[in-house]
């Protein structure tokens, strides 16, 4: 979980000035997940020669879940590392450049984008493709580290299913827990919703749904103590109360819902992001606010978050940035004219 942390500089660790060595390249990507590799696949097959960097987290976020069932195209379920590392195969097989490091600083003032890696090497970049994911947010209780994977996950739509018929706790009171809550209690027996004020965030129609589901059970003002196991399983969760009272839930999955980060506060300078750091782009396409720019995958996406919307944007933002080098190529041949 750390590591998740560490993959996104802080605003104040973020570095903008380039030093060391430069290279120039027609498309860097920034991200390993389903986005940034899907958009290598097209790149690479458009013959931009694309460059990837991993980042602190290779496969990103996917390479956290166990079994990944939703992804068509794997009709008996593939685990998150393996189907990245398919992902990988695919993008190095049309010569993409994968490489390892972290974007630590960038200076998109103009093209040619200068992108710092690991605090010292520059890239000099005609167009960029970030594709840098966003991180959950974790509660920060050692407990949870413990059984992270096994009972503990940040994404209901992923791993739901392992619960069927089974008691679970989701915590949080935004429209992201609501969903997953909603979503959970179509698949197991009892949802216990934790809450840690006396009203939830959540939009009035979906905490309207949360009510009116009978398997779902809200306890509010309730903070998460500790999650309780057995034998390197989870077998409930102790919460506290305002009044200080202790409540012990018997479960076995804990879904944190408490909302994400995007990891896209070294661009914060050139690209317009929303209040919580979602870089925006222009409706339907990955155009970011810097023409030569795009973004895809959960960078940008604070509604879907699923591999395989990450995926499609991931090709979207290859065509666009090829379209992008076609034009200022034509552009530059008028000029010369
Ligand atoms: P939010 O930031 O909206 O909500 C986070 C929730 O988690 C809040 O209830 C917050 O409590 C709680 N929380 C935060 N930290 C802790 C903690 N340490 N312990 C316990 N509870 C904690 O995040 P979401 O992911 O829910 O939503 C993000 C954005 O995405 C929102 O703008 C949302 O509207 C949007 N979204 C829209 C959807 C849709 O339209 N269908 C679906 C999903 C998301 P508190 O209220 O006390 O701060």
């Amino acid at each position: 979980m750390s590591l998740f942390k560490k993959m996104d500089l802080n605003e104040d660790e973020a570095v903008k000035q380039p030093k060391g060595e430069s290279e120039k390249v027609k498309c860097l990507i920034i991200g390993s997940g389903p986005a940034g590799y899907t958009a290598a696949i097209y790149a690479a097959r458009a013959n931009l020669s694309p460059v990837l960097y991993e980042g602190l987290q290779p496969g990103g976020q996917l390479t956290t879940t166990t079994e990944v069932e939703n992804f068509p195209g794997y009709p008996e379920g593939i685990t998150g590392p393996e189907m990245m590392d398919d992902f990988k195969k695919q993008a190095r097989r049309f010569g993409t450049d994968i490489r390892f490091g972290l974007a630590t600083g960038s200076d998109l003032t103009a093209p040619p984008f200068k992108i710092t890696i690991d605090n010292s090497k520059v890239i000099e970049a005609e167009s960029l493709i970030i594709a840098t994911g966003a991180t959950a947010k974790y509660l920060g209780l050692e407990s949870e580290r413990k059984y992270m994977g096994s009972g503990v996950s940040a994404c209901a739509t992923c791993d739901g299913f392992f619960y069927k018929n089974q008691d679970v706790a989701v915590v949080g009171g935004g429209d992201t827990a609501a969903e997953e809550a909603l979503y959970l209690s179509g698949i197991c027996r009892r949802v216990y919703l934790i809450i840690r004020k006396d009203h939830m965030r959540a939009s009035k129609v979906l905490q309207e749904r949360v009510f009116n589901q009978d398997n779902i059970s809200v306890f509010f003002e309730h903070i998460t103590r500790e999650i309780v196991g057995e034998d390197g399983v989870v077998t409930g969760v102790l919460l506290v109360n305002s009044k200080g009272e202790e409540v012990l839930l018997d479960i076995t999955g804990f879904f944190v819902a408490i909302g994400h980060t995007p990891n896209s506060s070294i661009f914060k300078e050139y690209l317009e992001r929303d209040e919580v750091g979602y870089i925006k782009t222009k409706v339907g396409s990955t155009h970011t606010n810097v023409e030569g720019v795009f973004a895809c995958g959960d960078v940008m996406d604070p509604v879907y978050r699923q591999a395989v919307t990450a995926a499609g944007t991931g090709c979207m933002a290859a065509i666009d940035s090829e379209r992008y080098l076609a034009s200022r190529k034509v552009a530059s041949l008028v000029s010369k004219s």
